[in-house]
């Protein structure tokens, strides 16, 4: 049994957390890989290190001192080494980074340096062996990531270490020149390393017990998601719902390697399974509810438009044409409606409607503004008949109107469209009904 484990920024905070941190790993022998992320916030008003690296490299590129703001940050990790008792120094460290700072050697840089250095004290911390990132994770020369030399560099590196610790969130060029993930990109770390080691199981330890079942600030106590599979986590996840960073998913989802994400606070709570498939049926008939506001419709009407061929075609080449994505699609036989981002649209929507006027001449276009989408996403729904019309009925008693439906043929989601005013209502509603009411 061999097991990677993801720690994030608040399980990695203090002294304290480290030692949670240790004792889960001990606790399992089979924990073999380590993927610290940089020290996060110890409390709501503290700064994450890589947010106090960002800012300090900033000083540095425009030619300011920064050497109290790089201090600050020695600071942060000398609190946890003197905490956990740890007999080491991260001076020559710091010179060098100093150095690199002064000769502006980029933000990537000084951004990974959050890991780099949390990484090398969990080495010291667990007796791992420390194996730095930017010798493994691979970019290419523009910038994109270079899947299949990391899997190779991985393998490699890693049948020669029995335990060790890999900082997460950055990888270099073949020239050595540090390049970092997305914000939150330590998850992708856990991920790849976990494929190239053909891991049994991937452990990503948060601050939450495992997905839930809908946005704690709009249901407080929601339920957890027991299990999960990697279909329905896109969909909720595209709707605005995040624990893990998206791009995490693909490398285990390919070989097949489990997520489980766990609680550093509550060790002992089960978290949630993130599964290709699985046949244990659902506690709820949804799996999960996830939304976002800020939606416009853009309602097209033309007599006759169902007979018109390359009607749809021409309408969607005006957003395609200004570079507006489009979210959804709803359509009746004489009108077709298009679901776009608020914001994107706002600046280019008069080029978009004159766009429209000239290649199809509808007879009346009309606009929507603050529209929100929800998404209620379950496996469980394609084998329970009248999920919908219980769905609908509890949003009809919640008088809710509802603006939009679209159920993919995979029954496995139900977009709805609703005002932006009804969000939090609609999906009080649709929680009540599912989850409270357990139907
Ligand atoms: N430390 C980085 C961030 O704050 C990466 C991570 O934590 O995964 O985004």
């Amino acid at each position: 049994m061999k097991k990677v484990v993801k720690f994030g920024g608040s399980s990695l905070a203090s002294a304290e957390q480290f030692m949670k941190v240790g004792d889960i790993i001990r606790a399992d022998e089979s924990r073999r890989y380590v993927i610290p992320s940089a020290p996060g916030k110890r409390d709501s008003s503290d700064t994450k290190v890589t947010d106090m690296l960002y800012r300090c490299y900033e000083l540095a590129e425009n030619g300011q001192p920064f050497n109290k703001q790089l201090n600050q940050i020695k600071e942060r990790y000398n609190e946890i080494i003197h905490g956990l008792k740890l007999d080491m120094t991260l001076n020559d460290e710091f010179e060098v980074i100093k150095k690199q700072f002064t000769a502006k050697a980029g933000s990537m840089y000084a951004a990974s340096r959050g890991e780099y250095l949390n990484g090398k004290i969990m080495a010291k911390y667990l007796n791992y062996d420390f194996i730095d990132a930017a010798n493994v994770i691979r970019f290419h020369r523009d910038g994109s990531f270079d899947a299949e030399t990391t899997d190779h560099l991985l393998s490699e590196h890693l049948s020669a270490s029995e335990r060790a610790v890999i900082p997460g969130f950055y990888g270099s060029m073949k020239n050595g020149t540090i390049v970092t993930f997305s914000r939150g990109g330590s998850d992708i770390t856990g991920s790849l390393v976990a494929k190239a080691v053909k891991a049994n199981l991937y452990e990503n330890w948060t601050d939450v017990s495992g997905f839930l079942v809908a946005d704690p600030r709009i249901i407080r106590d929601s339920a957890v998601i027991h299990t999960i599979t990697y279909m329905e986590l896109r969909e909720l996840a595209y709707m605005g719902a995040s624990v893990l960073h998206e791009d995490a998913i693909f490398p285990v989802r390919k070989a097949g390697i489990p997520i489980n994400i766990r609680n550093t606070n509550a060790p002992d709570d089960d978290g949630t399974m993130i599964v290709a498939s699985t046949c244990r049926i659902p506690k709820y008939t949804i799996t999960g509810i996830a939304g976002k506001k800020g939606f416009v419709a853009v309602n097209i009407e033309k007599d006759m438009m169902n007979a018109e061929i390359g009607f749809c075609r021409k309408v969607l080449g005006a957003f395609e044409d200004n570079g507006i994505s489009i979210e959804h699609m709803p359509s009746g036989i004489d009108t077709m409606t298009v679901f776009v981002d608020q914001q994107e649209f706002e600046d280019k929507e008069q080029k978009v409607i004159s766009e429209i006027q000239d290649s199809v001449h509808p007879d009346t276009i009309d606009l929507e503004s603050d529209l929100a989408l929800i998404a209620v996403v379950g496996r469980g729904m394609k084998s329970t008949r009248g999920t919908a019309g219980r769905l609908f009925s509890a949003l009809a008693h919640a008088h809710i109107n509802v603006k939009m439906i679209d159920q993919g043929s995979s029954e496995l989601n139900i977009i709805i469209g609703v005002k932006n005013e009804d969000f939090n209502d609609a999906i009080k509603a649709i929680y009540d009904i599912f989850v409270v009411a357990q139907l």
